[in-house]
């Protein structure tokens, strides 16, 4: 074994520690990955039917995806079917090209190639060399991804229907759904703004993962004005099971407007040891009646760490971490899933929303 097979090897079976346990594509069951990805984000379905969908990529730079291969791997799989990017950010696309060199990456959806500079500044010169790798990269298959758009997943008989919509993107939503509830007035009109977003954030695709009773929201970095729309008047999404905390857990997202039309009963933050995890966004989170765990991928170690949540519920606690992954299986009836962090040992299990007898 020459030295660079052996640093390979020693770095794959480091990466593998981080997912101990993961469940195997065969098993017909509905399993969600939240990969670290130090403050960005990345987020692996893989369906019952052995499907893999990747929600978002990471950094460029090696470490994101070779993580979100190893987690590939752990989980069984031999190709990425989907990718799906919620805004062209570098924290979001910049791990793709390069995972796309290391397995097979079938269809890609993106809400459409920015023409010009994403963040509304024609005189950003970073952005054309940024995208360059996003662009040439090899993929079965690009397609642009509209609000209301569905994701072809196969479905396994005589198990729960599996849906992956986009209910948003570019700012344009789905039209209400009928019997959908509305947000008193006053709360609406009485609600604190912050302001246009002019960076490809608010433009962030809006989805929503359901398997039978569980259903699982992630908008990517929508910002607070334009996620007040989703609640405002109608409340489009509805009651979720599971909140992908959007933006990292940064303040300019995370509208309390929102959370209360999605009532979470468990909260998952992608932050990073600096990043994300912002006071407002952890007392909005804390504030909401039925929230009943919220995880974070990293601690946040900087001064305010009165913010994080409890230890157990944290991926990685030290600066130097392992890239321990958080994650989520349904059960077979959809009535019950189960959060865990493989590397610790934590698991809990929670009913879903629509099984609770009201
Ligand atoms: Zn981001």
């Amino acid at each position: 074994m020459n030295r660079l097979h052996l640093f390979s090897t020693t770095i794959a079976a480091l990466l593998l520690g981080a997912f101990p346990g993961i469940a195997r594509a065969a098993d017909p069951k509905l399993s969600i990955l939240w990969v670290d990805v130090e403050g960005g984000a990345a987020t692996l379905i893989v369906t019952p039917a052995g499907e893999s969908v990747l929600i978002d990529s990471g950094s460029a730079g090696g470490r994101d995806p070779g993580r979100i291969q190893a987690a590939a791997r752990a989980a069984g799989l031999q190709k990425i079917d989907y990718f799906v990017l919620t805004h062209f950010h570098t924290d979001h696309f910049g791990g793709i090209p390069e995972v796309a060199q290391l397995l097979p990456v079938g269809v890609v959806y993106d809400k459409g190639l920015p023409t010009a500079a994403p963040d509304g500044n024609p005189n950003d010169t970073r952005f054309p060399l940024l995208i360059k790798p996003y662009r040439e990269m090899k993929v079965a298959e690009r397609r642009q991804i509209h609000a209301g758009d569905t994701l072809p997943l196969r479905q396994v008989e005589q198990t729960p229907k599996l849906t992956l919509r986009c209910l948003g993107a570019n700012q344009q939503f789905i039209a209400a759904p009928t019997g959908a509830s509305l947000v008193p007035a006053a709360d609406c009109a009485n609600a604190r703004t912050k302001g246009k977003d002019t960076s490809d954030n608010a433009n962030s695709l809006v989805l929503l993962l359901e398997y039978g009773d569980f259903r699982l929201f992630i908008a990517g970095d929508l910002t607070w004005d334009v996620e007040a729309r989703l609640a405002c008047p109608v409340n489009l999404v509805g009651p979720v099971d599971v909140y992908q905390v959007t933006h990292h857990g940064l303040a300019a997202s995370n509208n309390p407007l929102l959370l209360r039309a999605l009532q979470p009963a468990v909260a998952i933050m992608s932050n990073g040891t600096q990043k994300g995890c912002e006071p407002e966004t952890c007392a909005t989170l804390s504030a909401l009646p039925g929230l009943q765990a919220r995880y974070q991928i990293h601690r946040n170690l900087r001064a305010d760490v009165q913010n994080n949540t409890a230890p157990e519920y944290i991926a990685n606690r030290e600066k130097n971490c392992a890239g321990n992954a958080i994650q989520l299986t349904v059960a077979p009836d959809s009535h019950t899933y189960e959060v865990s962090i493989p590397a610790t040992g934590h698991h809990r299990q929670f009913t879903t929303q629509k099984s609770i007898p009201h």
